[in-house]
């Protein structure tokens, strides 16, 4: 597993970098830094996830590098261990204090060091997974409303950069209440299940996004696809969300589910917001409920009139 993480080394002496690297090289990939300037270009470029630190070194010494590290928000949540030959206490306590997770005083025991770093590393491993899961929706396994926010504004921005269109749908089962309330919310849960899966199966970009917005809700967000084509792909999750056949004998659209869409697209200027946009979506998807359910309605590009899709 460790091969998948990178230590920054960071040491003056020739001697000290060869002996780290031996040590480390198998379990890890590494990075070598000679100097206080040279390790905060390769903390930022590379962006490793542990950082070992010598603290006296000409011209820049560890102290200052930490520092610089930790105000650089690139940078500030990479773990940092001290490796130095001050072994006061009062230089592990400037140490620690700075923001460090560790010091450990040269010369240094190789198991030591070994063990320390596995240490430190497990803890970052842990990290990672709890953000990960954070960010998923726990029934539908696909990511959450706070996923979609993060990746909404990044991509609002990247396209507002390159002058592209960002498309985004808003999905809501059709009657959904009914179904929960004759088959029991267990059943329900199975069906969210199912539409998630069939909304993220549907995709075709590495950049097309689908999330569980909340409730029996959903968002297809689609940076680079223009309106044919958003338009395209969400009749098509209609039909394959209809061609599900899930029995719903108290839906009065079709006795099984189906579920409504609204779209827009926009070439993100300065003129509008990411809010806007899904504001305008989201009244669309309002238009194809008031209109019948089991529909795509879009966002004409002047805004708040619709185009219909009737089925
Ligand atoms: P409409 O066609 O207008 O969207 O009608 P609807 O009944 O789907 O809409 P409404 O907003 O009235 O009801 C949504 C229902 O979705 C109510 C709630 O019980 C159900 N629901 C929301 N979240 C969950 C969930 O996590 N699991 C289950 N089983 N049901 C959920
Ligand atoms: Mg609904
Ligand atoms: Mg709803």
């Amino acid at each position: 597993m460790n091969v998948a993480y990178t230590l920054l080394i960071v040491d003056d002496e020739r001697q000290n970098r060869a002996l780290l690297t031996e040590l480390l090289k198998d379990e890890y990939r590494l990075i070598l830094a000679k100097n206080g300037v040279q390790a905060l270009e390769r903390a930022a470029e590379h962006k490793p996830d542990l950082i070992l630190l010598d603290v006296l070194m000409p011209e820049m010494d560890g102290y200052t590098v930490i520092r610089r590290l930790k105000n650089d928000e690139s940078t500030r949540d990479i773990p940092v261990i001290f490796v130095s030959a001050l072994d006061s206490a009062e230089s592990e306590e400037r140490g620690l204090e700075l923001g460090a997770v560790d010091y450990i005083s040269k010369p240094f025991r190789p198991s030591i060091v070994r063990a320390r770093v596995r240490n430190h590393i497990q803890s970052v491993h842990q990290r990672r997974l709890l953000e990960q899961l954070a960010l998923l929706d726990a029934l539908t396994e696909i990511p959450n409303r706070r996923r979609f926010v993060q990746v909404y504004e990044q991509e609002w921005r990247r396209c507002k950069r390159h002058g592209s269109a960002l498309s985004l749908i808003v999905v809501d089962v059709d009657h959904f209440k009914f179904y929960n309330d004759n088959h029991g919310h267990t059943a329900g849960d199975d069906v969210l299940r199912q539409v998630g899966h069939t909304l993220r199966a549907a995709l075709k970009r590495s950049s097309d996004f689908v999330a569980r917005y909340g409730g029996e809700e959903f968002v297809i967000l689609l940076p680079e696809v223009d309106r044919e084509g958003a338009h395209a792909l969400a009749e098509q999750v209609r039909a394959e969300i209809e061609l599900l056949r899930i029995p719903h004998p108290h839906s009065p659209v079709q006795p099984w589910i189906t579920i409504s869409l609204g779209g827009a697209t926009e070439t993100p200027d300065d003129g509008q917001s990411e809010s806007e946009l899904f504001s305008v979506a989201d009244s669309a998807l309002y238009e194809a409920k008031r209109t019948g359910r089991n529909r795509v309605v879009w966002a004409t590009p002047a805004g708040r009139s619709w185009e219909g899709e009737t089925v």
